[in-house]
């Protein structure tokens, strides 16, 4: 974890809380994501803006969280019932929709889990995930859960090397297991595996079929990770199509397209995703709720807020990489430890001014905070004013400005860390008052002090070039414009 980023009081912009106060309960100011929570988009507020679509389903998406199932399958996951009570009540509380179980029938634990599961009344609907089989249907009938998501392969890869069997009997068989389980009362999804390398009058056929005798879900999976957006938006539209009830849509991140393979499934009419805490999931993964979030808040901030309690992401998803003991990645969306940490001078100072510049998300949304990094040589002098006057040390603009070149200097002879940079702060300021002068940071070895006042001595040298060029520039009463074009020119 870097320096800055070891608690709210590290720089005093905790919780979105900008110097400025624009940055209160109702998100950025000038944020520019659209705002509505109907289709087709009424605005569009941002030259990014997704196009309006009849079709999209981007402002009233479900989400069926798979980590419980899906999740199950990761290298690391061993769920025994307490951790998978723990992650469905997590879940649950986050405002999930559906909650997706490992089916009940591959092993007698598994259906205890789903009937205890089942038995703790969530509001989440519960799912259990079972092969296109009546023997593996009716034991998931038979645990409470309000639904049953099938699944079959339908590419001929699996057809040949998997189950061996034709289309034919795969239609047959889905359609005597739907029949079966809608005889129960459950909602009831068929889908097919590895979509994305089936034949498409295959899977049109068969989803056609399963669509007439009133399946609630057909669902797409590409189960390898091979699918680019815009084969997973020809698909879903082409499906559109052809089916009227629900398309739920499932995307592996082998090759990175996890997250926008399902915001561009929604854009062309799927109405459910599923997701995974980080995402885990047979080898790399699937969409991770926690970057859905981020997509979607983006998309439509009001649906978003209105339906989930994205406060609680944190802390689902430290429970999870708690229990799969991994840690969450620094770069991990909303909670990687630099998700919202701003460095460079020049965002720095904008994210002081106004957090929309550098922001697109509100840090708060989510019950996380803002850091504006500060120990490092890309440091501009407004954060160190910044800091300095939360530490209550008042300056001059100009000795901000000569405190901030110090710490530059500092910064290209070794690493610093916050304290280091509070320490430098401090001892400047007490320079300018006090008749005895104080070394900036203790502790540098001979070879750092040396170096440091090379540093030194070439940032004064700077200065005073740049004021005798000033001075020669007003004596020559060149205008400020004048200038800048003929630096520009040469
Ligand atoms: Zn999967």
């Amino acid at each position: 974890m870097c320096a800055s980023c070891n608690g709210e009081t590290a720089n005093g912009q905790a919780n979105g809380t900008s110097s400025n106060g624009t940055n209160g309960t109702n998100g950025h100011d000038g944020f520019s994501a659209i705002r509505t929570s109907q289709n087709p988009h009424p605005s569009h507020k941002a030259p990014y803006a997704p196009v309006g679509d009849f079709l999209s389903n981007v402002s009233r998406f479900k989400i069926i969280e798979s980590t419980l199932r899906e999740g199950e399958q990761f290298a690391n996951a061993y769920f025994d019932l307490e951790a998978k009570i723990k992650i469905a009540r997590a879940l649950d509380e986050f405002g999930v929709d559906y909650i997706e179980l490992t089916s009940p029938a591959a092993s007698e634990q598994s259906r205890r889990d789903c009937e205890a599961i089942c038995k703790l009344g969530l509001k989440a609907k519960i799912l259990t995930h079972v092969r296109c089989h009546l023997d593996d249907a009716k034991i998931a009938v038979e645990t409470g859960v309000d639904g049953l998501d099938v699944v079959i392969g339908t590419s001929s890869y699996l057809r040949e090397h998997s189950h061996g069997k034709d289309m034919t009997y795969i239609k047959n068989t889905a359609l005597e297991v739907i029949e079966f389980v809608k005889s129960k009362g459950k909602e009831i999804r068929f889908s097919s595996e590895d979509s994305f390398r089936s034949d498409l009058v295959d899977l049109l056929s068969i989803y056609s079929a399963v669509d007439k005798v009133g399946v609630h879900r057909v669902g797409i999976a590409d189960t390898v990770g091979c699918a680019s957006p815009r084969q997973v938006y020809d698909l879903v539209r082409t499906l559109r199509g052809v089916v009227s009830c629900d398309i739920e849509t499932h995307f592996h991140n082998d090759s990175g397209c996890a997250i926008a393979n399902a915001y561009c499934a929604l854009e062309a009419g799927a109405t459910h995703i599923d997701t995974s805490v980080l995402g885990i999931g047979e080898r790399n993964g699937i969409t991770p709720l926690g970057g859905l979030m981020a997509r979607m808040i983006v998309a439509d901030r009001d649906y978003v807020l209105s339906k989930y309690n994205i406060k609680k992401l944190k802390e689902v998803e430290d429970l999870v990489a708690d229990l799969v003991e991994v840690n969450v990645p620094f770069n991990n969306y909303i909670t990687g430890f630099c998700a919202f940490t701003h460095k460079a001078g020049i965002h720095a100072k904008a994210i002081l001014n106004n957090p929309s510049t550098y922001e697109i998300i509100d840090p708060k949304d989510f019950g996380m905070s803002r850091y504006v990094h500060f120990a490092s040589r890309l440091t501009g002098w407004n954060a160190i004013k910044s800091r300095a006057e939360q530490l209550g040390l008042k300056m001059s603009d100009a000795q901000y400005k000569e405190c901030t070149a110090k710490i530059k200097a500092i910064a290209d002879v070794r690493k610093i860390a916050l304290d280091d940079t509070d320490s430098i702060i401090r001892t400047y300021h007490h320079n300018l008052h006090s008749e005895e002068e104080k070394p900036l940071l203790p502790g540098l070895t001979a070879e750092e002090e040396k170096k440091f006042l090379e540093a030194e001595k070439e940032l004064n040298g700077l200065k005073e070039k740049r004021q005798l060029d000033a001075a020669a520039d007003a004596e020559a009463e060149i205008p400020d414009a004048k200038k800048t074009k003929t630096v520009t020119v040469a």
